[in-house]
């Protein structure tokens, strides 16, 4: 396994190599970066403001579930990726922009070496009040040991992705995932007062009996949850009709269980939610191949090495290593992220491909889901 790697963070917090801002959540700013420039927001050709970046701060991950990632992966070489400073650029101005939500993704976020001193840095903008939401997606291995830091860091919402209750498929699906870690994170997270969202990738013949179970589960825990697509998204190991589920398919068969009530609840993300009467918690659905989510889009993706994919669904991107590396000041940065939302696309054409092609040839992991 690969986790020796200096960009990887394989133990607790004391060895944060890269802590390089304040030790405690501190609101201050921080003197590497640069004065933002006063501008206007940002919207895209189609009138739609883009107020939502998601970051994918490594490839990395302690887990290689089978519909994300083949079992060996060759990742990045640590030059690649953007610092923790130039992810702190990049998003403050984003912030500056306009952008009013963060999600942090990866990879696994939490494995990235030093990654709450970028929480501890992004929270000042919580504290300013130009930034509404400090957020992240993760699998839960780390977060028992994080919940109460990201929580003082101004997290009050997480997404937690968990696609079975069996420890064995927990195994067979993550390949490396111990699913009591898990569920010991998600219990530190609720502690710590964080609000718990989980997330379940739909799996034809893999979890798709266990659906209802998982309903009652996370509705009984306080938690929502919300059933997401498989989406064609790099070369797996598999093929991906073997485990396309469609949810039109999965929310029949729960109508025939549960009385599904359409409810108006939305996150700023994509998934579509209804209430369970039965038992009185949010289900989401994101249905990126049976349902086109497109006019709503309101957001970005940064991948690790300063790419930004101005669609989950398309090849165009910018550059923005290349623009923070350019100058001190944040000029370029500007222009560049400017010109990219300018030729923000449309919508995405996802197709899974029957002779096994993706869509795409980059990974979740890359863009962060
Ligand atoms: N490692 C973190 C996690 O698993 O939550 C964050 C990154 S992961 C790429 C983000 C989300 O994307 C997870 O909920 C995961 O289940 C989902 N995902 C990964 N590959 C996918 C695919 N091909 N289709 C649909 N969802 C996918
Ligand atoms: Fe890792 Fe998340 Fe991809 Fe699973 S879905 S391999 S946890 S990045």
């Amino acid at each position: 396994m690969d986790f020796e790697s200096p960009a990887f963070e394989p133990r607790p917090p004391e060895a944060e190599a890269e802590s390089f801002l304040q030790p405690v959540c501190s609101h201050r700013p921080t003197a590497r970066v640069a004065a933002p420039r006063v501008a206007a927001p940002l919207v895209d050709p189609f009138g739609r403001a883009i107020s939502y970046l998601r970051i994918s701060v490594t490839d990395r991950c302690d887990f290689r579930c089978v519909y994300c990632m083949s079992e060996h992966m060759t990742f990045l070489p640590k030059a690649d990726i953007l610092s923790l400073e130039e992810l702190d650029r990049v998003c403050s101005a984003f912030v500056a922009r306009g952008v009013r939500k963060l999600r942090v993704t990866g990879g696994e976020p939490m494995v990235r070496r030093g990654i709450m001193g970028l929480f501890r840095s992004l929270s000042r903008h919580l504290a300013t009040g130009t930034l509404d939401e400090l957020t992240l997606t993760t699998n839960g291995s780390q977060l028992a040991r994080h919940a109460a830091a990201l929580a003082d860091c101004g997290v009050r919402r997480i997404n937690v992705s968990l696609d079975t209750l069996d420890p064995d498929r927990f195994r067979t699906i993550t390949r490396w995932g111990e699913l009591t870690r898990v569920k010991e994170g998600i219990a530190a997270a609720q502690r710590a007062g964080i609000v718990v969202k989980i997330n379940t990738v739909a799996l034809k013949g893999v979890n798709e009996d266990e659906i209802v179970r998982l309903v009652r589960w996370a509705h009984g825990e306080g938690m929502d949850l919300t059933l997401i697509e498989v989406m064609p998204l790099g070369e797996i190991d598999g093929m991906r009709l073997d485990q396309y589920l469609p949810l039109s398919t999965v929310r029949a068969r729960l109508e025939d269980r549960f009385t599904l009530q359409e409810i108006d609840y939305r996150t700023g993300g994509p998934a579509r939610y209804v209430r369970v009467a039965e038992t009185g918690g949010r289900l989401g659905f994101i249905t990126p191949l049976t349902h086109n989510f497109c006019e709503s889009c309101n957001r970005v993706r940064l991948t690790c090495t300063g790419t930004l994919f101005m669609c989950l669904g398309q090849e165009d991107a910018a550059d923005l290593r290349a623009a923070v590396r350019a100058s001190e000041a944040d000029d370029v940065l500007h222009d560049t992220i400017e010109a990219a939302i300018a030729r923000k696309p449309k919508g995405h054409d996802f197709v899974i491909d029957r002779r096994n092609r993706p869509a795409l040839s980059r990974h979740m992991s890359v863009t962060g889901g």
